[in-house]
Protein backbone atom coordinates (compact mmCIF):
# COMPACT_ATOMS: atom_id res chain seq x y z
CA UNK A 1 0.00 0.00 0.00
CA UNK A 2 3.01 2.23 0.83
CA UNK A 3 4.08 1.76 -2.91
CA UNK A 4 0.53 3.49 -4.21
CA UNK A 5 0.41 6.34 -2.05
CA UNK A 6 4.24 7.18 -2.74
CA UNK A 7 3.09 6.86 -6.39
CA UNK A 8 0.15 9.23 -5.66
CA UNK A 9 2.01 11.66 -3.70
CA UNK A 10 4.20 11.88 -6.69
CA UNK A 11 1.16 12.54 -8.49
CA UNK A 12 -0.01 15.14 -6.11
CA UNK A 13 3.41 17.25 -6.16
CA UNK A 14 3.10 16.99 -10.19
CA UNK A 15 -0.72 18.62 -9.82
CA UNK A 16 1.14 21.02 -7.34
CA UNK A 17 3.82 21.73 -9.85
CA UNK A 18 1.20 22.15 -13.11
CA UNK A 19 -1.21 24.10 -11.43
CA UNK A 20 2.02 26.92 -10.19
CA UNK A 21 3.66 26.94 -13.34
CA UNK A 22 1.07 26.05 -15.70
CA UNK A 23 1.26 24.11 -18.98
CA UNK A 24 2.46 25.12 -22.51
CA UNK A 25 0.32 23.99 -25.52
CA UNK A 26 -1.01 25.59 -28.67
CA UNK A 27 -4.16 27.13 -27.87
CA UNK A 28 -5.84 25.22 -30.74
CA UNK A 29 -4.50 21.85 -29.52
CA UNK A 30 -7.91 21.08 -28.32
CA UNK A 31 -9.81 21.63 -31.41
CA UNK A 32 -10.18 17.62 -31.69
CA UNK A 33 -11.62 17.07 -28.45
CA UNK A 34 -14.89 16.90 -28.47
CA UNK A 35 -15.37 19.77 -25.67
CA UNK A 36 -19.02 21.11 -24.80
CA UNK A 37 -20.06 17.47 -26.20
CA UNK A 38 -18.25 14.71 -24.29
CA UNK A 39 -15.93 16.64 -22.32
CA UNK A 40 -16.37 19.09 -19.18
CA UNK A 41 -15.30 23.12 -20.77
CA UNK A 42 -13.84 25.68 -18.63
CA UNK A 43 -16.15 28.32 -17.86
CA UNK A 44 -15.19 32.16 -16.80
CA UNK A 45 -17.77 32.95 -14.31
CA UNK A 46 -15.32 34.43 -11.46
CA UNK A 47 -11.41 34.07 -12.08
CA UNK A 48 -9.22 33.51 -15.46
CA UNK A 49 -7.04 31.02 -13.73
CA UNK A 50 -4.90 30.74 -17.15
CA UNK A 51 -1.54 33.09 -17.40
CA UNK A 52 -3.14 34.41 -21.03
CA UNK A 53 -6.99 34.87 -21.97
CA UNK A 54 -8.41 33.51 -24.62
CA UNK A 55 -11.36 34.51 -25.85
CA UNK A 56 -13.28 32.55 -28.04
CA UNK A 57 -11.00 29.55 -27.96
CA UNK A 58 -12.29 26.73 -25.61
CA UNK A 59 -9.99 24.85 -22.87
CA UNK A 60 -11.05 21.46 -20.75
CA UNK A 61 -11.96 22.04 -16.95
CA UNK A 62 -9.70 19.32 -16.03
CA UNK A 63 -7.89 15.81 -16.36
CA UNK A 64 -7.29 13.02 -14.14
CA UNK A 65 -3.74 11.41 -13.51
CA UNK A 66 -3.82 7.49 -13.70
CA UNK A 67 -4.26 7.45 -10.13
CA UNK A 68 -7.66 9.63 -10.05
CA UNK A 69 -6.65 13.07 -9.14
CA UNK A 70 -8.07 15.67 -10.57
CA UNK A 71 -6.05 18.61 -11.98
CA UNK A 72 -6.89 21.61 -13.62
CA UNK A 73 -5.55 23.48 -16.76
CA UNK A 74 -3.82 26.35 -16.42
CA UNK A 75 -2.36 27.51 -19.71
CA UNK A 76 0.88 29.69 -19.44
CA UNK A 77 3.78 29.26 -22.62
CA UNK A 78 6.58 29.67 -19.86
CA UNK A 79 6.15 26.24 -18.87
CA UNK A 80 8.52 23.38 -18.88
CA UNK A 81 5.29 21.41 -18.97
CA UNK A 82 3.09 20.89 -21.79
CA UNK A 83 0.22 19.14 -23.69
CA UNK A 84 1.46 16.95 -26.72
CA UNK A 85 -1.42 15.32 -28.97
CA UNK A 86 -0.15 12.21 -31.06
CA UNK A 87 -2.43 9.72 -32.99
CA UNK A 88 -5.47 10.49 -31.45
CA UNK A 89 -4.25 10.53 -27.60
CA UNK A 90 -3.23 13.82 -25.86
CA UNK A 91 -0.67 13.12 -23.13
CA UNK A 92 1.16 15.43 -20.80
CA UNK A 93 4.87 16.17 -20.99
CA UNK A 94 8.00 17.49 -19.44
CA UNK A 95 10.69 19.07 -21.79
CA UNK A 96 8.99 16.59 -24.57
CA UNK A 97 9.32 13.81 -22.57
CA UNK A 98 5.63 12.45 -22.42
CA UNK A 99 4.68 11.78 -18.98
CA UNK A 100 1.19 10.21 -18.86
CA UNK A 101 -1.59 9.89 -21.35
CA UNK A 102 -4.42 12.47 -20.02
CA UNK A 103 -7.70 11.73 -19.55
CA UNK A 104 -10.02 14.45 -19.70
CA UNK A 105 -13.00 14.78 -16.86
CA UNK A 106 -16.37 13.94 -18.30
CA UNK A 107 -19.17 16.44 -19.01
CA UNK A 108 -22.03 16.24 -16.38
CA UNK A 109 -25.55 15.86 -17.85
CA UNK A 110 -27.25 18.67 -16.65
CA UNK A 111 -24.90 21.18 -18.75
CA UNK A 112 -26.86 20.01 -21.96
CA UNK A 113 -30.32 21.30 -20.03
CA UNK A 114 -31.69 25.47 -20.31
CA UNK A 115 -33.78 26.81 -17.39
CA UNK A 116 -37.32 27.47 -18.18
CA UNK A 117 -36.14 31.15 -19.27
CA UNK A 118 -33.69 29.98 -21.71
CA UNK A 119 -30.34 30.03 -19.84
CA UNK A 120 -27.90 27.62 -20.16
CA UNK A 121 -27.46 25.74 -16.23
CA UNK A 122 -23.53 25.28 -17.17
CA UNK A 123 -22.94 29.20 -17.09
CA UNK A 124 -24.95 28.71 -13.62
CA UNK A 125 -23.63 26.35 -11.95
CA UNK A 126 -20.10 25.19 -12.56
CA UNK A 127 -19.70 21.40 -11.61
CA UNK A 128 -16.46 20.97 -9.93
CA UNK A 129 -16.09 17.03 -9.69
CA UNK A 130 -17.36 14.77 -7.13
CA UNK A 131 -21.04 16.05 -7.00
CA UNK A 132 -20.09 19.57 -6.02
CA UNK A 133 -21.67 22.62 -7.12
CA UNK A 134 -20.01 26.32 -7.86
CA UNK A 135 -23.00 28.94 -8.30
CA UNK A 136 -21.45 32.74 -8.35
CA UNK A 137 -24.25 34.52 -8.45
CA UNK A 138 -22.50 37.47 -9.93
CA UNK A 139 -19.02 37.69 -12.28
CA UNK A 140 -18.06 41.50 -10.53
CA UNK A 141 -17.31 43.01 -7.37
CA UNK A 142 -19.01 46.57 -6.44
CA UNK A 143 -15.29 47.14 -4.67
CA UNK A 144 -13.98 48.09 -8.11
CA UNK A 145 -15.83 51.09 -8.19
CA UNK A 146 -14.11 52.81 -5.03
CA UNK A 147 -10.50 51.07 -6.09
CA UNK A 148 -10.53 49.13 -3.90
CA UNK A 149 -10.72 45.38 -4.85
CA UNK A 150 -8.46 42.92 -3.95
CA UNK A 151 -4.84 43.27 -5.56
CA UNK A 152 -4.33 39.93 -6.22
CA UNK A 153 -8.13 39.24 -7.78
CA UNK A 154 -9.32 39.33 -11.20
CA UNK A 155 -13.18 39.31 -11.07
CA UNK A 156 -14.10 42.09 -13.24
CA UNK A 157 -11.30 42.07 -15.26
CA UNK A 158 -12.38 38.27 -16.60
CA UNK A 159 -15.97 39.78 -16.55
CA UNK A 160 -14.62 42.44 -18.89
CA UNK A 161 -13.22 39.54 -20.89
CA UNK A 162 -15.72 36.86 -21.07
CA UNK A 163 -18.93 37.96 -19.91
CA UNK A 164 -20.37 39.27 -22.72
CA UNK A 165 -18.40 36.74 -25.33
CA UNK A 166 -19.56 33.69 -23.03
CA UNK A 167 -23.47 35.21 -22.36
CA UNK A 168 -22.65 35.27 -18.12
CA UNK A 169 -24.07 37.68 -16.36
CA UNK A 170 -26.28 38.21 -12.91
CA UNK A 171 -28.11 34.64 -12.07
CA UNK A 172 -31.50 34.75 -10.54
CA UNK A 173 -32.91 32.73 -7.63
CA UNK A 174 -35.34 31.02 -9.93
CA UNK A 175 -32.28 29.92 -12.55
CA UNK A 176 -30.29 28.90 -9.59
CA UNK A 177 -33.40 26.70 -7.94
CA UNK A 178 -34.00 25.13 -11.18
CA UNK A 179 -30.22 24.48 -12.28
CA UNK A 180 -29.96 23.05 -8.78
CA UNK A 181 -32.67 20.69 -8.83
CA UNK A 182 -31.74 19.18 -12.34
CA UNK A 183 -27.94 18.55 -10.77
CA UNK A 184 -28.76 17.13 -7.92
CA UNK A 185 -31.18 14.38 -9.96
CA UNK A 186 -27.80 13.85 -11.31
CA UNK A 187 -25.94 13.17 -8.30
CA UNK A 188 -24.85 16.39 -7.08
CA UNK A 189 -24.69 17.15 -3.41
CA UNK A 190 -23.39 20.23 -2.09
CA UNK A 191 -22.79 23.55 -3.35
CA UNK A 192 -21.22 27.04 -2.70
CA UNK A 193 -23.22 30.06 -3.62
CA UNK A 194 -20.55 33.18 -4.22
CA UNK A 195 -19.81 35.90 -5.95
CA UNK A 196 -18.22 39.79 -5.41
CA UNK A 197 -19.46 42.90 -3.28
CA UNK A 198 -22.69 43.85 -4.15
CA UNK A 199 -23.22 47.83 -3.86
CA UNK A 200 -25.11 48.51 -0.29
CA UNK A 201 -24.03 44.80 1.00
CA UNK A 202 -27.10 43.63 0.29
CA UNK A 203 -26.77 40.04 -0.49
CA UNK A 204 -28.48 38.60 2.82
CA UNK A 205 -31.70 38.81 0.79
CA UNK A 206 -30.11 37.56 -2.62
CA UNK A 207 -28.83 34.39 -0.47
CA UNK A 208 -32.52 33.82 1.85
CA UNK A 209 -34.60 34.40 -2.03
CA UNK A 210 -31.74 31.77 -3.40
CA UNK A 211 -31.69 29.23 -0.69
CA UNK A 212 -35.87 29.38 -0.94
CA UNK A 213 -35.27 28.89 -4.85
CA UNK A 214 -33.09 25.58 -3.67
CA UNK A 215 -35.21 23.96 -1.12
CA UNK A 216 -38.15 24.20 -3.83
CA UNK A 217 -36.55 22.89 -6.87
CA UNK A 218 -34.99 20.04 -4.65
CA UNK A 219 -37.50 19.44 -2.14
CA UNK A 220 -34.44 19.54 0.63
CA UNK A 221 -34.09 21.31 3.71
CA UNK A 222 -31.17 20.54 3.97
CA UNK A 223 -29.73 20.80 0.78
CA UNK A 224 -25.95 21.13 1.76
CA UNK A 225 -24.87 24.50 0.81
CA UNK A 226 -22.17 27.19 1.83
CA UNK A 227 -22.83 30.59 2.07
CA UNK A 228 -20.11 32.54 0.67
CA UNK A 229 -20.38 36.41 2.12
CA UNK A 230 -18.19 39.32 3.42
CA UNK A 231 -17.92 39.68 7.15
CA UNK A 232 -20.97 41.58 7.81
CA UNK A 233 -20.90 44.61 10.08
CA UNK A 234 -24.08 43.72 12.38
CA UNK A 235 -23.04 40.10 12.82
CA UNK A 236 -26.68 39.23 13.69
CA UNK A 237 -27.18 38.78 9.98
CA UNK A 238 -25.07 35.80 10.38
CA UNK A 239 -27.97 34.11 11.66
CA UNK A 240 -30.11 34.67 8.73
CA UNK A 241 -28.12 32.67 6.63
CA UNK A 242 -28.40 29.70 8.96
CA UNK A 243 -32.21 30.24 9.48
CA UNK A 244 -32.41 30.07 5.78
CA UNK A 245 -30.84 26.66 5.26
CA UNK A 246 -27.12 26.72 4.94
CA UNK A 247 -25.16 23.80 6.60
CA UNK A 248 -22.36 26.23 6.61
CA UNK A 249 -20.58 29.32 5.54
CA UNK A 250 -17.52 31.00 3.86
CA UNK A 251 -15.79 34.31 4.88
CA UNK A 252 -12.85 34.44 3.34
CA UNK A 253 -10.06 36.37 4.99
CA UNK A 254 -6.93 36.22 2.36
CA UNK A 255 -4.21 37.06 4.02
CA UNK A 256 -3.46 36.47 7.62
CA UNK A 257 -0.70 39.16 8.46
CA UNK A 258 -3.31 42.76 9.65
CA UNK A 259 -1.05 44.79 7.76
CA UNK A 260 -0.56 43.06 4.39
CA UNK A 261 -4.53 42.36 4.21
CA UNK A 262 -4.58 46.24 5.10
CA UNK A 263 -2.95 46.80 1.33
CA UNK A 264 -3.41 43.50 -0.22
CA UNK A 265 -7.47 43.86 0.63
CA UNK A 266 -8.25 47.70 0.91
CA UNK A 267 -12.08 47.04 0.40
CA UNK A 268 -12.05 43.96 3.04
CA UNK A 269 -10.51 46.33 5.19
CA UNK A 270 -12.36 49.61 4.94
CA UNK A 271 -16.36 48.01 4.33
CA UNK A 272 -15.90 45.43 6.66
CA UNK A 273 -14.23 47.13 9.81
CA UNK A 274 -10.70 45.79 9.29
CA UNK A 275 -9.23 42.84 10.28
CA UNK A 276 -9.99 42.37 13.62
CA UNK A 277 -13.53 42.51 12.87
CA UNK A 278 -13.08 40.02 10.10
CA UNK A 279 -11.74 37.63 12.66
CA UNK A 280 -14.78 38.25 15.18
CA UNK A 281 -16.89 37.24 12.40
CA UNK A 282 -15.81 34.30 12.05
CA UNK A 283 -15.39 32.97 15.44
CA UNK A 284 -19.05 34.69 15.72
CA UNK A 285 -20.05 31.89 12.86
CA UNK A 286 -18.75 29.18 14.93
CA UNK A 287 -21.06 30.32 17.13
CA UNK A 288 -24.06 29.94 14.89
CA UNK A 289 -23.33 27.30 12.71
CA UNK A 290 -20.91 25.46 15.30
CA UNK A 291 -17.15 23.76 15.09
CA UNK A 292 -16.03 22.71 11.13
CA UNK A 293 -18.71 24.36 9.86
CA UNK A 294 -17.44 27.78 9.01
CA UNK A 295 -14.69 27.91 6.44
CA UNK A 296 -12.11 30.73 5.48
CA UNK A 297 -9.43 30.64 2.83
CA UNK A 298 -5.87 32.38 2.30
CA UNK A 299 -3.96 33.26 -0.71
CA UNK A 300 -1.00 30.87 -0.27
CA UNK A 301 2.23 33.17 -1.44
CA UNK A 302 1.52 36.41 -0.85
CA UNK A 303 2.88 36.58 2.97
CA UNK A 304 5.59 34.57 4.97
CA UNK A 305 4.48 30.96 5.13
CA UNK A 306 4.86 31.15 8.92
CA UNK A 307 1.87 33.66 8.68
CA UNK A 308 -0.56 31.66 6.91
CA UNK A 309 0.20 28.77 9.48
CA UNK A 310 -0.52 31.10 12.75
CA UNK A 311 -3.05 32.25 10.90
CA UNK A 312 -4.78 28.90 10.08
CA UNK A 313 -3.63 27.23 13.72
CA UNK A 314 -5.09 29.77 15.51
CA UNK A 315 -9.04 29.44 13.13
CA UNK A 316 -8.83 25.75 13.87
CA UNK A 317 -8.74 26.56 17.62
CA UNK A 318 -10.99 28.72 17.38
CA UNK A 319 -13.25 25.70 15.22
CA UNK A 320 -12.82 27.54 11.70
CA UNK A 321 -11.51 25.33 9.13
CA UNK A 322 -8.89 28.14 7.11
CA UNK A 323 -7.72 26.22 3.62
CA UNK A 324 -4.68 28.12 1.27
CA UNK A 325 -5.16 27.95 -2.16
CA UNK A 326 -1.66 28.46 -4.08
CA UNK A 327 -1.54 32.20 -5.33
CA UNK A 328 -2.34 31.86 -8.87
CA UNK A 329 -0.82 35.74 -10.81
CA UNK A 330 -4.24 35.95 -12.54
CA UNK A 331 -4.26 37.72 -15.85
CA UNK A 332 -6.05 41.36 -15.13
CA UNK A 333 -5.46 41.45 -11.40
CA UNK A 334 -2.49 44.01 -9.73
CA UNK A 335 -0.44 41.46 -9.47
CA UNK A 336 -0.11 39.95 -12.59
CA UNK A 337 3.04 38.99 -14.27
CA UNK A 338 4.05 38.76 -10.16
CA UNK A 339 5.54 34.91 -9.32
CA UNK A 340 3.98 32.52 -7.21
CA UNK A 341 6.57 30.84 -4.59
CA UNK A 342 8.26 27.62 -5.59
CA UNK A 343 5.94 24.39 -5.89
CA UNK A 344 8.01 22.68 -3.12
CA UNK A 345 7.35 26.06 -0.91
CA UNK A 346 3.82 25.41 -1.46
CA UNK A 347 3.72 21.32 -0.95
CA UNK A 348 5.50 22.16 2.23
CA UNK A 349 2.66 24.26 3.28
CA UNK A 350 -0.01 21.69 2.41
CA UNK A 351 1.52 19.39 4.10
CA UNK A 352 1.79 21.21 7.45
CA UNK A 353 -1.84 22.56 6.98
CA UNK A 354 -3.57 18.78 6.20
CA UNK A 355 -1.59 18.07 9.68
CA UNK A 356 -3.05 20.92 11.94
CA UNK A 357 -6.23 19.97 10.63
CA UNK A 358 -5.81 16.48 12.22
CA UNK A 359 -4.63 17.58 15.53
CA UNK A 360 -8.10 19.52 16.00
CA UNK A 361 -9.86 16.66 14.34
CA UNK A 362 -11.50 17.84 11.32
CA UNK A 363 -12.89 15.38 9.09
CA UNK A 364 -13.19 14.55 5.46
CA UNK A 365 -16.68 14.92 5.55
CA UNK A 366 -16.91 18.79 6.90
CA UNK A 367 -13.82 19.78 4.56
CA UNK A 368 -16.08 18.46 1.85
CA UNK A 369 -19.09 20.50 2.83
CA UNK A 370 -17.33 23.75 3.48
CA UNK A 371 -15.62 23.99 0.45
CA UNK A 372 -16.26 25.25 -2.78
CA UNK A 373 -14.29 22.47 -4.85
CA UNK A 374 -13.04 19.14 -3.61
CA UNK A 375 -10.08 19.12 -5.40
CA UNK A 376 -7.87 21.09 -3.29
CA UNK A 377 -4.46 19.35 -2.40
CA UNK A 378 -5.54 19.13 1.01
CA UNK A 379 -8.83 17.12 -0.08
CA UNK A 380 -6.55 14.64 -1.63
CA UNK A 381 -4.06 14.75 1.14
CA UNK A 382 -6.83 12.91 3.43
CA UNK A 383 -7.99 10.71 0.41
CA UNK A 384 -4.34 9.59 0.14
CA UNK A 385 -3.82 9.13 3.32
CA UNK A 386 -7.30 7.42 4.49
CA UNK A 387 -7.37 5.49 1.46
CA UNK A 388 -10.57 7.04 -0.25
CA UNK A 389 -9.74 7.26 -3.65
CA UNK A 390 -11.29 4.56 -6.13
CA UNK A 391 -7.97 3.45 -7.23
CA UNK A 392 -7.50 1.69 -3.66
CA UNK A 393 -10.69 -0.49 -4.36
CA UNK A 394 -8.55 -1.46 -7.39
CA UNK A 395 -10.39 1.03 -10.16
CA UNK A 396 -9.25 3.97 -11.85
CA UNK A 397 -12.05 7.19 -10.88
S1 LIG B 1 -13.91 40.99 -2.29
FE1 LIG B 1 -11.82 40.92 -3.14
S2 LIG B 1 -11.51 38.76 -3.69
FE2 LIG B 1 -13.71 39.04 -3.41
S3 LIG B 1 -14.48 39.47 -5.46
FE3 LIG B 1 -14.08 41.46 -4.48
S4 LIG B 1 -12.03 42.02 -5.12
FE4 LIG B 1 -12.26 39.81 -5.52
Amino acid sequence: MSNLKDTLYRELELKILTGVEGINFDPHIFKHLDLGGRFQEEVHCLFEGDHETHVGIKFPAGYRSPHGLVYTVKWDRRSSYSFIYEKGTYYLAHHGEIIFPVEFLERPNYYKLKTSDGTSMANLALYVQDGVLLIPYSNECALKDKGQDCKFCNINATKDTYGEAEGIGWKYPKQIGETVGAAYRDGARHLTITGGFVAERREVEYYLDVADAIKEHTGLDDFNGTACVGAPHDLNIIDKYKEAGYRTIATNIEVWDRNMFKAICPGKELQCGGWEHWVKALEYEVEVFGRGKVRSNIVAGLEPKESTLEGIEYLASKGVICFATSWNPNPGSAFEGHRSPEPAWHFDLYKKIAAIYRKYGFTYEEIYDCYAAPITIIHDIYRIEDEMLPVFKGLVA
